[in-house]
């Protein structure tokens, strides 16, 4: 194939993407003067329209999405978001409205944030959320942030956070943050909490116990109520990482589960797609205790039925963000959840988990389960029977790509070995899956018979194998013109 060129190859000087008809009034030089533009940017490649046009549809061409093809990057819940929430998300009453609009002139946005924070209380059993944090992540550090500011203010500040080791990395850095010290809690043979170690780990200097449902490994934790029981004993509290909400929507409710405070990843479970650095929205729901600690602003109802931000709130921990988090994500995320109705919701679990299902059992000959314990949204595999061809779980996700497929999520958990973990959520097809077991299964087959085609994928991407180190510690981020050499594609 001839390569493509890039634009850095194809600027003739003088080549326009615009023309304008000629002036009628008289020419002023220098109008940008003052403007703040760039000064230090030039020499940008000169081109025309159709050749801007496509070296942009290329670059966009270059990346994997999940309107391109499946997507089961495992706990990521990388389903497709229907495209009417972007539209709804778009209309100017909410796209053009600015956050320093006085209250009574954005009744309806204000209407919009409330209505989200009590179906999500709903559907989670919680008794109240705040919208602001934009990530799972700060989520889970304004979750922190609320149960110190709780136990500090009861004169009994403590200083250990319990994670069990199937936890997303993000649990520990939250709370080493908050000025905690971790503590890993053990899993079991199944998969689960250890409710032994719990125990001997649980004491009056534990603020909190970190726990995901369903855990990492897609397992749900059935002794929830009990580990609940004993956090709650020593007065310490229970925050969910409720990225995996995806599974229970409907279902069951962590509040119910006797949880304290957990956080949503609307831009997992709520029709926002994940990933890709787009704006996202990590709510976080409280029982009551741990409500007047909320982030301000509040926002609250008037006698007369008008809703205001309340900034008056003593116990607040603050503000997390700027403004009230981001709105249109609550806006995708609401129209989501009204669209879909109660059965919808429920629907949407139910299918999540038959997906995951018949992709385990599709496979479980072929590649190695660790636990054996049923899962729900999501299955981790590992690469125990390839690597005796010494074939590795990278191999396997980058061959992946040559058949469509992005890969499937390899980091975490720690505790399997080469994991592939797996998720399809609800939005893909039985043929999709299909297609999907089988190329699971080809690439079974060539790490016995072929494992060097395995090692050199994919063959068929724009780039091939990356220096992810390098891409890191020396990352490239904007095109300078001094540097005219454009980046080699590594074959
Ligand atoms: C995605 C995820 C997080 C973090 O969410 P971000 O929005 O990426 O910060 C935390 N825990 C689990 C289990 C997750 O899957």
């Amino acid at each position: 194939m001839i390569r493509e060129p890039l634009i850095f190859e194809i600027s003739d000087e003088g080549k326009r993407a615009y023309a304008l008809p000629k002036l009628d009034i008289p020419e002023k030089k220098d109008v940008l003067q003052d403007v703040r533009t760039r000064k230090d940017i030039e020499g940008f490649p000169q081109v025309s329209e159709i050749e801007i046009v496509r070296h942009f549809t290329r670059l966009s061409q270059t990346n994997f999405c999940i309107d391109i093809g499946f997507y089961p990057l495992g706990s990521c819940t990388m389903k497709y978001n229907p495209k009417i929430n972007e539209k709804i998300a778009s209309f100017p009453g909410f796209s053009h409205s600015h956050p320093f609009s006085p209250e009574e002139l954005v009744q309806g946005n204000l209407e919009i944030l409330k209505t989200t924070e009590e179906l999500l209380s709903e559907i989670t059993g919680m008794d109240a959320f705040t919208l602001q944090p934009s990530a799972g992540a700060q989520g889970e550090l304004v979750g922190m942030m609320l149960i110190r500011a709780y136990l500090e203010e009861k004169g009994d500040p403590r200083k250990i956070v319990l994670i069990p080791d199937s936890a997303h990395g993000t649990n520990p850095s939250s709370a080493h943050l908050s000025g905690y010290r971790v503590q890993e809690i053990k899993s079991n043979e199944q998969g689960t909490v250890d409710v032994e170690d719990l125990v001997r780990a649980m004491n009056d200097d534990v603020a909190a116990l970190m726990i995901t449902n369903p855990n990492t490994l897609g397992i749900f934790e059935s002794d929830i109520k009990k580990i609940c029981a004993i956090v709650h004993e020593k007065s310490g509290f229970v925050y969910m990482d409720g990225a995996n909400m995806n599974a229970l929507l409907g279902e069951c409710r962590p509040g119910d589960m006797d949880v304290d405070v957990i956080h949503l990843n609307l831009h997992k479970t709520f029709s926002t797609p994940h990933g890709g650095g787009g704006p996202g929205s990590g709510p976080v729901g409280v029982k009551k205790v741990l409500d007047p600690y909320l982030p301000i602003p509040v926002i609250e109802r008037r006698k007369d039925s008008s809703l205001y931000f309340n900034l008056d709130r003593p116990k607040s921990i603050g503000r997390v963000q700027s403004f009230y988090g981001n709105f249109l994500v609550v806006v995708k995320a609401l129209a989501y959840i009204l669209s879909l109705g109660p059965n919808g919701l429920k629907e949407v679990a139910e299918i999540a988990v038959l997906n995951a299902n018949y992709l385990r059992k599709s496979l479980e000959g072929e590649y190695h389960l660790k636990y054996k314990t049923p899962t729900l949204h999501e299955c981790v595999f590992s690469d125990k029977f390839q690597k005796e061809h010494g074939v590795q779980n990278i191999d396997i996700a980058k061959r992946l790509i040559d058949f469509g497929v992005h890969p499937p999520t390899m980091s975490f958990p720690l505790i399997v070995h080469g994991a592939l973990m797996i998720e399809p959520t609800e939005t893909e097809s039985k043929k999709d899956l299909d297609l999907f077991i089988e190329a699971m299964k080809r690439i079974s087959k060539e790490a016995q018979e072929n494992p060097e085609v395995l090692k050199e994928a994919p063959h068929t991407s724009y780039m091939r194998r990356l220096d992810e180190t390098k891409a890191a510690r020396e990352s490239v981020l904007r095109w300078r013109p001094e540097e005219k050499e454009a980046p080699q594609n590594k074959e």
